[in-house]
């Protein structure tokens, strides 16, 4: 009787343990909000007693590491390998109770930056670039965009094969305008693909060359005062397109917010970007250097890049204006050639001013906001190509027919005067 009355209390000791021992609920779901290439942002359910948790990691066949004591739902684990498997687990704590670690999570961090080692145009409207080799990538992939262009387009993409070498060519670019370009490495996640960390893009903004034959003559147009309302500078584009030659605009801050699209098809087209201040208010010395920068930001508000050269209205150059040029990178443009479309507004006027007094290296002054000049164009254009002009920006010229890029801070008055 007494065993069996011990058989039974041991019995419902036994169930009644299993019923009413403490149960501490297990964390079921587990799953990333964020990675990079060192670092893994995890989330996970929180069962309604827990008073923390502990989060395990560890890499393929090492033992785990723990972080406890967290009390939110959610924990960066930091200081890991790129493109690596985690194993991961998360336990809830009760007091001084743990419940068991739960299931076991794999996740993936990403494919480090590739550093780009060389981006150049070495080709007509092409841009070759190369990168470090990253030991995890199965394969990259190259984006572009045009720098005016806020955000990359997956239209504008290239696969590189790992077999290629870390490098690329991008084709069929426009001539003379400015790119950015960025690569990520791509690794494999599971069966799946990932995309790793993009290159930084700044790096690589790089001017696409144009086939120029520095032995044949050139002249550099200019277009001062713009962009304006009426149809004269749209007209100039139109012409310069059609031939697919470049100039030189200094441009008007006020203006250039005023009309974003000219500026814009003016990137697009290639030419060249120049400062001509803020308001046009101000001659000589008293334009100061904030008249000057706030032009620029115009510029690169509307365009995504800075002007690279600049001219005084009324052409006067000062130390300050010399000083804040050099501080901004921008060459100071002035002319040898004043086709005078300011003072005659007549377009046969502006043609034999223009062709009667031609040479090689030359600077030309002109305007683009008058219909004069716009009519102008049409006939100046294939008229200086048919004499064997290569028609060029500013910059263009300095580069061509003196064998080295325009500085910053310098004065030109043509390819062959500069102070
Ligand atoms: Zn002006």
């Amino acid at each position: 009787m007494i065993l069996f009355v011990v058989l039974l209390v041991c019995i419902f000791g036994v169930i009644g343990f299993l019923v009413f021992r403490p149960r501490y609920e297990e964390v079921k779901t587990v799953a990333v909000t964020d990675s990079t290439d060192t670092k893994l942002t995890i989330k996970w359910n929180k069962p309604e007693k827990a008073t923390s948790f502990c989060v395990y990691w560890k890499e393929k066949d090492e033992d785990y590491e723990k972080a406890d004591g967290i009390k939110a739902d959610t924990y960066t684990i930091k200081n890991l390998e790129q493109a690596t498997q985690y194993t991961v687990c998360v336990s809830a704590c009760y007091d001084k109770a743990e419940s068991g670690k739960g299931t076991e999570h794999t996740f993936y961090t990403v494919a480090s930056k590739p550093k780009i080692t060389y981006a150049e145009s070495e080709k007509k409207g092409q841009i070759k670039i190369k990168w470090k080799k990253n030991p995890k990538a199965h394969s990259y992939v190259v984006q572009y965009k045009e720098a005016a262009d806020t955000k990359f387009d997956s239209n504008n993409t290239i696969d590189v094969k790992k077999s290629a070498g870390c490098q690329a060519v991008i084709k069929n670019l426009v001539e003379g305008a400015a790119y950015d370009v960025r690569v990520c490495a791509v690794t494999a996640s599971g069966s799946a693909k990932a995309f790793g960390m993009w290159s930084k893009t700044s790096l690589s903004v790089r001017r696409v060359q144009r086939n120029l034959d520095p032995d044949k003559p050139m002249v550099a147009l200019t277009f001062d005062d713009g962009p304006s309302y009426g149809t004269a500078n749209d007209r100039i584009l139109d012409t310069l397109e059609k031939y697919d030659v470049r100039a030189t605009f200094f441009m008007i801050g006020s203006n250039v917010l005023e009309h974003p699209d000219n500026l814009k098809r003016k990137v697009s087209l290639g030419m060249e970007l120049g400062n001509h201040t803020y308001s046009h208010t101000k001659y000589g010395e008293s334009i100061t250097a904030s008249d000057i920068k706030k032009c620029s930001d115009a510029i690169k508000k509307v365009s995504g890049q800075y002007p690279t050269a600049f001219r005084s209205p009324g052409g006067m150059t000062t130390k300050t204006i010399k000083d804040e040029c050099a501080k901004e990178n921008m060459s100071l443009y002035m002319w040898n050639v004043d086709t005078e479309d300011w003072k005659s507004h007549s377009a046969p006027a502006i043609i034999s001013k223009t062709l009667n007094n031609i040479e090689d290296g030359d600077i030309i002054l002109m305007h683009e906001i008058y219909d004069a000049t716009a009519d102008a164009i049409k006939v100046i254009i294939p008229k200086l190509i048919k004499k064997g002009y290569q028609v060029v920006s500013c910059q263009e010229l300095i580069e061509y027919k003196t064998g080295e890029a325009p500085k910053g801070g310098v004065e030109y008055f043509s390819a062959h005067e500069s102070q």
